[in-house]
């Protein structure tokens, strides 16, 4: 057995020599955080709402103060396109801000005994100390929209972010722990060994990452009988249908496929076309692809950045043989993991690009007779996060709304996008368990209650 390592280090994925963060991993002490959470769980819960409010607002006020140092972070240590980087950093505050509201909501409902006097109520509990598993590819959002509503409703939280994304985590914490007592808010850096502690013993665990950890994380939660909610992997479709605007439909699918390198859970990797849209489609998702700037995540006019880590590369150009590539963009010089947004067509069925994540900017043109077909082939895999629909027909849209199997539906949309105050998440291979986001979320993290009062 390898012993687990003693450090977590992350590199910056435009310049991998750089390192960013060298820190030691929590080990052992993983257990002692969940404990002293668990200690400081009570006085959080008890302190009342306003003192939460307050708290959950003055993180969101800190994280605006702050928002450019924290944007370039996520640059450095995540290859994270600024633009992006910024609008992550301020909806993460606005995550916050939206979430100071939460504690001054009602928690129940009154409700008159079937017989005799008396009150009967419900109420929402908090279930102690919230465990966190996040990925790296949304390092200040992804943490904030899952403990902002579990402080909301009283939880206290340890997070175990991705070591990739180690420094952003840690900075985070900073800005969180300057608004609320000790030990509510906790990271514990380091990998699978710090996150099976936090797993063993957190009272819920809120997960997000891909669909293999996290069907292992939630038998390991339900086994335990704590609450548990996976956000997973997609493969998700964009359906274009022939009356579309093919120009703005590209433009939308081009930034779906490679923004951010297609490193988002709701990247779109196979585009459909139905009937007379192919020929259109092809050729406009060729330019528009070609045209899309690659480079440097500093520079602000970058939309696809390097790939965060030789991994990623390794598994980005071992995907595409067996497929034709219609259209590639270029890849920089320099040394970053950096991958060409690729168009590749004429994908033998049973091909991996149409079966697994990538996680990486490619995607695959598709064709399908008709609407039904394309919607067939949009649910014909394990996973159902979102599927974009291209049209300018109402009918085609309400088609798609009724029979697509996916979380999320976006009609002339791109596929990636998240309104953070709406619920969030996948059916099948993408999701399991209550929706994050939104007022759905405080639902994940609190259990109900029932009181019968009687004179
Ligand atoms: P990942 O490899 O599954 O890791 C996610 C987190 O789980 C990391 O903190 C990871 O730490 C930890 N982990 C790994 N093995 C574990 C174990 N045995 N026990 C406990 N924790 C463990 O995913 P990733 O590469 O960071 O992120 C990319 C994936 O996230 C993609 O599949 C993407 O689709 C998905 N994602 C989904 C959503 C959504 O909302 N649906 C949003 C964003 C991303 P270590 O890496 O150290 O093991």
């Amino acid at each position: 057995m390898t012993a687990a390592p003693t450090s977590v280090v992350s590199h910056n994925p435009a310049d991998p020599s750089e390192v960013v963060s060298d820190v030691p991993a929590a080990g052992a002490s993983a257990a002692g955080a969940v404990e002293r959470a668990r200690a400081a769980q009570p006085g959080w819960s008890e302190a009342g709402a306003a003192v939460r409010s307050t708290a959950l607002s003055a993180v969101g006020a800190a994280i605006e103060a702050a928002s450019g140092e924290l944007a370039a972070l996520a640059v450095r240590e995540v290859g994270k396109p600024l633009t992006e980087a910024r609008a992550e950093v301020a909806r993460a505050a606005a995550i916050w801000r939206y979430y100071a509201q939460a504690p001054y909501e009602p928690t129940g409902a009154v409700h008159e005994p079937a017989g005799g006097p008396g009150l009967l109520l419900t109420r929402r509990r908090p279930h102690g100390v919230a465990g966190l598993i996040t990925p790296w590819n949304f390092p200040f959002a992804i943490p904030s929209w899952k403990a902002a509503p579990a402080l909301a409703v009283g939880n206290t939280v340890v997070l175990k972010p991705a070591p990739e994304a180690t420094a952003c985590a840690l900075r985070l914490a900073e800005l969180v722990r300057r608004a609320v007592p000790e030990a509510v808010f906790t990271v514990v850096p380091g990998g699978a060994p710090e996150g099976g502690t936090v797993l063993a013993t957190a009272d819920a665990v809120s997960f997000t990452g891909s669909t293999a950890v996290g069907g292992l994380v939630t038998r390991a939660a339900t086994a335990r009988g704590v609450p548990v909610q996976a956000e997973t992997g997609g493969l998700n479709a964009a359906i274009v249908l022939p009356d579309a605007d093919i120009e703005r439909a590209a433009a939308h699918i081009a930034s779906a496929i490679a923004g951010y390198a297609g490193q988002k859970c709701t990247a779109t990797s196979r585009v459909i076309a139905v009937g007379a849209a192919l020929g259109p489609l092809r050729e406009a998702l060729s330019e528009a692809l070609r045209a899309l700037p690659v480079g440097d995540p500093a520079d602000p006019a970058t939309v696809c950045g390097p790939l965060v880590s030789g991994r990623a590369r390794d598994r980005f150009d071992r995907v595409l043989p067996g497929a034709s590539v219609l259209a590639a963009g270029h890849v920089p010089e320099g040394p970053g993991w950096y991958a060409a947004p690729t168009v590749v067509e004429k994908v033998p069925a049973g091909h991996p690009l149409l079966t697994e994540e990538v996680f990486a900017p490619v995607a695959a043109l598709l064709s399908a007779d008709d609407l039904p077909h394309a919607v067939r082939i949009a649910n014909s895999v394990p996973y159902g996060l979102v599927t974009s629909v291209h049209t300018a027909g109402l009918e085609a849209a309400l088609h798609g709304l009724d029979r697509l199997d996916t979380g999320m539906i976006r009609v002339n949309a791109p596929s990636t996008g998240v309104d953070f105050h709406l619920p969030f998440g996948g059916t099948k291979a993408s999701g399991h368990g209550p929706r994050e986001q939104g007022r759905a979320a405080l639902d994940f993290y609190a259990s109900s209650r029932t009181y019968t009062l009687t004179p």
